[in-house]
Order: structure tokens, then C-alpha cells, then sequence
């Protein structure tokens, strides 16, 4: 048995989403005739109280389109430290659209209005680039599957309109959110002037991931999807997988969220670990002591046929994300084999 959790990117389209897939009516999209395409653009928009939503091949994609749609080159994005459109969009920001980024030091990828305040580069004062975006994720990726308050993304809202900023939500993961809080998707759409999410995370699809917004700004999001490569044709596939799984596999989260705080409490008693970040969705973030070399953890894991995200998250943090294709066996399995590591 191979136990795959360094992501919940890696799960294979059940035979369900397949004939979804396989029965979809398509039409070149480029030419604005996929049916499925148009199915799942309206149904996000209804979901999110949106006017429009845009399907896209990738998040990074649809959060590049949403920078460029919020700034213009010079300008100046404020984000987290941690935030995906920083570190793990290939330097997009300043590739695509000319714009640095401000960071801030927040916790777990979670800032508060604040630290917002603190960050915004006063209008008139022209020697320094000009602040016109906000972007915050939920939940964030590097932050563990951290899950934002409504109240303060409402207190940044608030920031954000006095001061003429856009409001992005990069929602790669919004649905574990959604499923965690309880929330209603449309107090998202309230808030936020352009959403990102994925299908392609933990709701199991192969490929696809859309941006939702108000017509006013998403009007010019068609030309700059086509510039970055990402008009596609009969993409209706890929569509009704989406659809699918936005139909069946949010309310199931919830199972990958308790494998994940049960992963959590089996590490906290490993020798070798020193915190485990608090575990709120799908994703268990944790610190290994500097003493020991990480290639001394991954040996033994791999020998368990056990995969980690171990690099990506920084020197001494391993990631380990839970996912549709996680069974029970497989969750038996690893809790069996974490209670009897020794290092
Ligand atoms: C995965 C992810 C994305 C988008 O990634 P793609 O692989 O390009 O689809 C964006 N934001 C966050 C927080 C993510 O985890």
C-alpha cells in the first residue's frame, strides 16, 4: 500500500466523475458554445451572488488574471508572507503584471485589518509604488489549512473600500472553509470584488479552476485568459467533472478534515516532532527538531511506502494533506505505522 498525502491535487477522477465526463455536451468555447462550460460559469456565479465566473485551467491562472484585472504595472499588492500568489506562482506577479508585493508578517497566512492599515502606502506619497490590491486565501495553504474569521475579513473589507483597494480572495481551498465555518458562499461574494477557486484540490477533479467576479471588472478578464493561454476548446469535459464535484464531494470534506486532526494527534507524540500547527481542515503542518535531519525522517516514512510534501513548506516543516483518495485502509495503516516509529 502506497499512502499519497503529500497533496490533495494527486486523486484520480472516480468513475462517477468519468461518465460525468464522458456525457458531457460540448462546443468550442472559444467561440462561447460549450454548453457544460456555460453550465458551470452560472451555476459558480448563482453559488458565489456573482455576476460572472470565468473556468480556468489552473488557480495560478485565475489568480494571475485577477492581479493583472486589479493593477497596473508599478503598482503594489498586499498580501501575507505566506500567501500562494507570493511564493508559488513563479514570480507571476512581477512576470505578468509589473507589480511588487507588500507582506505581512500574519499568522498562519492570516492577517488582521490592522496590520492591513499599517501596510498601505499613503495615495500621495509618489515615492513609493501604489497600493491597489489586497489578496487573502481560504484556507491558507502554507498557513495549515487555517481558516479566516468572517468578522475580519469584514474589518479588511472595510479597509479595503476606504482606501480603494481591490479585494481578491484566492479560495483554492474556500470549500474546505465553507465546510469547516459553516458558511454560505454568497457572504463571500458580498465581500470580495474577484474569487479564485479550484476543483482540481480537494474536490478530485483532473484539471480546472475558475474566477468569479462583478461584471464591471471581469468584463476585461476574457482578453487576458486568451493572453496568458488559457482559452481552451471543448472544455466541457473538464466542466462536468467540475460540476459533478461541486454536486457531490463538498459536503464529504468533513471526512478529510477528521482523518487530518486524528493524523495531527498521533504526531504530537513522536519524539522527533516539536509543534504541530493546530489542525482545522485537510492540511497538518508541523515542525520537526532542528537536531535531526530531515532526510532521516523521509528514509524512514519511505520505507513505510508513506509521502509527505516534505520540502515545499521551509527546512524543518513537513505538509501533509488528506484527499478523497484517502480511504479508511489507508488511514488505518499510517496511524498504525506513526504509533510505532522510532528515531
Ligand atoms: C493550489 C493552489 C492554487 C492554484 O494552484 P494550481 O496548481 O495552479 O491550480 C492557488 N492558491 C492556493 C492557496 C493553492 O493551494
Amino acid at each position: 500500500m502506497h499512502v499519497d498525502l503529500r497533496s490533495d491535487t494527486i486523486t484520480i477522477p472516480s468513475k462517477e466523475m468519468l461518465s460525468a465526463i464522458l456525457s458531457a455536451k460540448v462546443g468550442d468555447d472559444v467561440y462561447g458554445e460549450d454548453p457544460t462550460v456555460r453550465e458551470l460559469e452560472k451555476k459558480l456565479a448563482v453559488m458565489f451572488g456573482m455576476d460572472m465566473a470565468m473556468f480556468f485551467p489552473s488557480g495560478t491562472m485565475a489568480n494571475q488574471t485577477a492581479i493583472k484585472l486589479h493593477t497596473n504595472p508599478g503598482d503594489q499588492v498586499i498580501c501575507d508572507k505566506y500567501s500562494h500568489v507570493f511564493n508559488y506562482e513563479g514570480g507571476g506577479g512581477a512576470f505578468n503584471s509589473g507589480v511588487s508585493f507588500k507582506l505581512i508578517n500574519g499568522n498562519r497566512g492570516m492577517f488582521n485589518s490592522n496590520q492591513l492599515l499599517e501596510s498601505i502606502n499613503p495615495k500621495e506619497f509618489y515615492h513609493s509604488p501604489l497600493s491597489s490590491l489586497v489578496t487573502i486565501e481560504n484556507t491558507t495553504n502554507k498557513g495549515g489549512g487555517a481558516c479566516w474569521d468572517m468578522n475580519e475579513i469584514k474589518n479588511i473589507k472595510k479597509i479595503c473600500k476606504e482606501n480603494n483597494l481591490g479585494l481578491h480572495l484566492d479560495g483554492a481551498r474556500i470549500w474546505n472553509a465553507l465546510v469547516k465555518k459553516e458558511e454560505n458562499p454568497l457572504e463571500y461574494g458580498d465581500i470580495f470584488d474577484t474569487i479564485s477557486v479550484c476543483f482540481s484540490k480537494g474536490l478530485g477533479c483532473p484539471i480546472g479552476s475558475a474566477l468569479i467576479g462583478r461584471n464591471q471588472i471581469m468584463k476585461k478578464a476574457i482578453r487576458i485568459r486568451k493572453i496568458l493561454g488559457g482559452a481552451m476548446r471543448q472544455s466541457g469535459y473538464l466542466a462536468a467533472a467540475s460540476i459533478f464535484a461541486l454536486d457531490n464531494n463538498i459536503k464529504r470534506l468533513k471526512e478529510d478534515h477528521i482523518k487530518a486532526k486524528e493524523i495531527g494527534k498521533e504526531l504530537v507524540n513522536l519524539s522527533f516532532v516539536n509543534k504541530v500547527e493546530e489542525v482545522e481542515t485537510n492540511i497538518i503542518v508541523f515542525e520537526i527538531d532542528k537536531k535531526i535531519k530531515k532526510n532521516t525522517i523521509v528514509d524512514v516514512f519511505k520505507k513505510l511506502n508513506i509521502s509527505f510534501d516534505w520540502y515545499s513548506m521551509g527546512i524543518n516543516k513537513i505538509r501533509i494533506v488528506t484527499h478523497l483518495d484517502y480511504t479508511k485502509e489507508k488511514h488505518d495503516y499510517l496511524l498504525t505505522k506513526i504509533n510505532s516509529i522510532k528515531i
